[in-house]
């Protein structure tokens, strides 16, 4: 008989990296921890902002946890788990993103305590799965009813919102935004992209406007053009008033001065006819997705047309929709049931640049939002911040419910789920109160971003509310424990849940995880949905 031996058995290359068991989760616990650490200090009206430069010296200064941890070079698959549930926070509600990282970080480290007392990750899971389901259950009872037509209600929860990023009070801001939505909205719902976000430098962030109809960051292409069209028949075009490259290219031999004549007067004779289509068409207005050559320009002005070039097809999209106009791809088919409309149009010097105001168009609930402020990094802040809000706005319309801010909800949280906790029994007890205990980071941590001391606050909130006073919150302005709900700090339902259920999720997930293994380039069905799945991992 022979005798078989033993042998090694590589079932990966030499080289590659492997952790196992706890080394895995510990890394990956770390590397999640990290990241929330990162994005912490900007939680709520008084935290930082965060100064993220690039190679190229490009410079972003916000305060919004996804665009951080979006702009952040992060490589490990673990953090990158946290940056997709700030992504898809983004997605879902558009705002509360640096909430649900935060709570995820510390849901992981009341996971690693709990795993060095031998507690079994699936245990721990499971545990953290009963206690986002109690959280759920028990929002869904203290949330209130909000009335989708209340201008005030409406403007808290924008102010809720905005006034984390905002430079100053932004009063006229959340203003302008309240309006803007209540314009669109309809059958108690309304789409974000409807309301035109345009930026420019100037003035400040209260000087925003909000504008009846669209506005475009062009100017018309003469100036002996007019300046203002009443009436305005609106032709959109998205093709050139040029003569074609490919058409002049070919060789062309001129070999006497008469030549030269005929040949430019037959270029000149095309722009006309293209004006002339134009002309022809009833439009007094012509904005035009391509360029327009000089020639047809002067015809364009000679004709008292009002002309702007080279608009984004994106724009002209959201013309046509303004306006009640169609896109034509080719002058020979426009006619009149193509052209838009609007009251005015016109050109105005916004700052130091002319942009064109497309007012009153046929379709009343096209609006733009033109957004000022005193430096480029100012208004892209205060663009995320009207972004976030008009996510906050349609959140709660939508679903008509609301609880306040403030860490009120989350400390309320921890007081029920560690109730519940008590009736449980065996180890999933211990992760459930490390659930609640979690969710308690939330007041901490915006005690701790306003300069106060959180241990304080901590009492006082969790004595407040074993004295029943549901909505007790961090007051960070005042330094104290106040009603949050007295002050229109109010949130959408919606935000919490899908904060504290994505945690959640990428918690129990990323726990689950024991083996992070090198792979060979994954199959594009297997990747997660950062796209890079763990093909490119780094040295653990
Ligand atoms: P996120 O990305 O999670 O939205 P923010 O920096 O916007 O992070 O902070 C949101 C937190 O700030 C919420 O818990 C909210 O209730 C709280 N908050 C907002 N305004 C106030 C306020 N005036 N007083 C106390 N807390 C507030
Ligand atoms: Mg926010």
């Amino acid at each position: 008989m022979t005798e078989i031996k033993p042998q090694q058995v590589l079932i990966l290359p030499e080289g590659y990296t492997r952790s196992q068991k706890r080394d895995a989760q510990s890394n990956n616990i770390m590397a999640a921890k990290l990241v929330a650490e990162t994005v912490r200090t900007t939680l709520g009206p008084k935290g930082m902002d965060k100064m993220l430069v690039d190679a190229m010296g490009d410079v972003v200064i916000t305060n919004d946890g996804v665009t951080i941890l979006d702009e952040m070079e992060i490589e490990h698959p673990a953090a990158k788990m946290i940056v997709e549930i700030a992504k898809t926070q983004e997605e879902e509600v558009g705002d509360g993103t640096t909430t649900a990282v935060v709570i995820a970080g510390e849901l992981l480290k009341k996971a690693e305590d709990l795993l060095d007392q031998d507690v079994h990750p699936t245990v721990i899971a499971k545990g953290y799965r009963m206690a986002a389901e109690k959280a759920y259950e028990i929002l869904s009872k203290i949330a209130i009813k909000a009335d989708p037509n209340n201008t005030k209600m409406l403007t808290q929860l924008a102010k809720t919102s905005i006034s984390t990023k905002a430079p100053g009070e932004a009063d006229a801001l959340i203003k302008r935004v309240v309006e803007a939505v209540q314009r669109v909205v309809e059958n108690n719902t309304f789409n974000p992209d409807d309301i035109k976000i345009q930026k420019k430098v100037g003035k400040s962030v209260d000087d925003s406007e909000l504008v009846s109809g669209i506005i475009i960051d062009k100017e018309r292409v003469s100036p002996a053009m007019p300046k203002r069209v009443e009436n305005a028949k609106i032709a959109l075009v998205a093709q050139s008033l040029e003569i074609e490259k490919t058409e002049t290219d070919a060789k062309i031999t001129i070999s006497s001065p008469e030549q030269l004549q005929s040949f430019l007067d037959q270029e000149e004779k095309m722009l006309k006819d293209m004006v002339e289509k134009v002309v022809s068409s009833g439009a007094n207005v012509l904005l035009c997705q391509k360029g327009i050559d000089d020639v047809a320009q002067h015809f364009l002005t000679k004709k008292g047309i009002f002309a702007v070039k080279n608009i984004s097809s994106s724009d002209m999209d959201k013309l046509a929709r303004a306006t009640g106009g169609t896109v034509v791809k080719d002058l020979d088919d426009l006619n009149e049931a193509d052209l838009g409309y609007a009251k005015v149009v016109e050109e105005l010097k916004i700052g130091n640049d002319n942009m064109v105001f497309i007012r009153d168009c046929k379709n009343p609930k096209a609006v733009s939002l033109l957004i000022r402020g005193g430096t480029e990094h100012v208004i892209d802040e205060a663009e995320r911040s009207v972004k976030d809000a008009l996510g906050v706005l349609k959140a709660a319309i939508e679903e008509g419910l609301i609880v306040a801010g403030g860490g009120a909800p989350e400390i309320e949280l921890t007081r029920q789920i560690n109730k519940y906790a008590e009736k449980l029994s065996g180890r999933e007890q211990l992760a459930v109160k490390a659930f609640g205990d979690a969710l308690e980071t939330i007041p901490r941590t915006l005690a701790e971003n306003a300069g106060l001391d959180p241990i304080d606050i901590i009492v006082n909130l969790k004595a407040a509310h074993d004295s029943g006073k549901l909505w007790a919150g961090v007051d960070v302005f005042k330094g104290k424990v106040a009603d949050m709900m007295a002050q229109g700090v109010v949130e959408p339902l919606k935000v919490k849940v899908q904060a504290i259920t994505s945690a959640s999720e990428v918690a129990q997930m990323i726990l689950r995880i024991d083996d992070v293994i090198a792979a060979g380039k994954l199959k594009e069905s297997e990747k997660g949905p950062q796209g890079g799945g763990m093909g490119g991992m780094p040295p653990m």
